[in-house]
């Protein structure tokens, strides 16, 4: 795991030795300069965990480099504890006002300095936590359990950003496995999860950087293509069909395979979005009824 990292900023050699002996423990590193523009440069390039900072140095004062610090958006999280030898409301108070997170008196009492610390290392890793979970359910609520590839919610969110603000030609296939519910029976749940994933990770491997690929129910698979020619577009769904069609699924030794239907429209800008997932949806239709493992292009008319 990293170590946190404390800076002490302090022009004395003295309070920094001792605040290096009161804290130092052997997850902690502490890092130590004389001076507020040795301070912000230190902090803006280590980005420590925690900054104890002197008030009255010369050069830059406390007040003036927490100010730097808490104006900066690289350093305005890292939580600042003012050592200070002015016990008097007005300092401590201006303290608070440029942005420090606490403050502590010299002389020191060491447990005071350590509990301080302390809290505020607790603090911020709580943060940090709360920060990966937030982030962690955003991904969720965007993502398909099984496959990890965006769910519904989320392509249709990305295709109408792309609709609104491009006006390139897109394409839209719309991919079912063919007699998936057999692959199920014959195979078991856990082959047909993993059909599901397998295909995914094809899918996602041909596709370039700029197309959209999402779970769009049970067995069906979205993809957007932007910016290609209606030729080049059936094409892609031909070779998504062939790769996934040739690919060998084995379940206990048996070896099977699987193929798709997919049906292809370019997107109707002047029809809604509903409409267009209607149309994809019947061109994909016409290719179940008509023998399924093909792609069917719907011609605008
Ligand atoms: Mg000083």
């Amino acid at each position: 795991m990293e170590k946190d990292t404390i800076l002490v900023v302090d022009d004395s050699d003295i309070i920094c030795s001792i605040i290096k002996g009161i804290l130092e423990s052997p997850s902690l590193h502490i890092d130590i300069v004389h001076s507020g523009e040795e301070g912000i440069t230190i902090a803006k390039e280590l980005h420590p965990t925690l900054i104890l900072l002197d008030i009255i140095m010369s050069g830059i004062d406390g007040y003036e480099t927490c100010r730097i610090l808490k104006n900066s958006d690289e350093t305005k999280d890292i939580p600042v504890i003012f050592i200070t030898g002015n016990n008097d409301p007005k300092s401590i108070l201006k303290g608070f006002e440029v942005g420090a997170a606490d403050y502590v008196s010299k002389p020191f009492i060491p447990e005071e300095l350590k509990a301080r610390v302390k809290v505020h290392m607790q603090n911020i890793k709580n943060q940090r936590e709360l920060h990966i979970l937030m982030q962690e359910l955003k991904e969720m609520a965007v993502t398909d359990y099984l496959t990890k590839l965006h769910n519904r919610r989320y392509f249709m969110e990305q295709l109408q950003v792309f609709v609104t603000e491009s006006t390139s030609d897109i394409f839209l296939i719309l991919f079912d496995i063919d007699n998936f519910k057999k692959i199920n029976d014959i195979y078991g749940h856990n082959t047909g999860d993993l059909v599901l994933v397998t295909i995914s990770k094809i899918l996602k491997l041909l596709l370039r950087k700029e197309d959209i690929l999402g779970r769009w129910g049970g067995e069906e698979f979205m993809i957007c293509l932007p910016d290609v020619t209606e030729n080049a577009a059936i094409d892609f769904a031909n070779r998504f069909r062939q790769e996934v069609g040739g690919y060998h699924f084995n379940c206990n030794g048996t070896v099977f395979q699987c193929t798709l239907t997919g049906g292809v429209i370019q997107y109707d800008r002047s029809i809604s979005l509903e409409k267009n997932f209607t149309k994809v949806d019947q061109a994909l239709y016409v290719g179940k009824s008509s023998g399924k493992n093909r792609c069917i292009y719907s011609y605008p008319k």
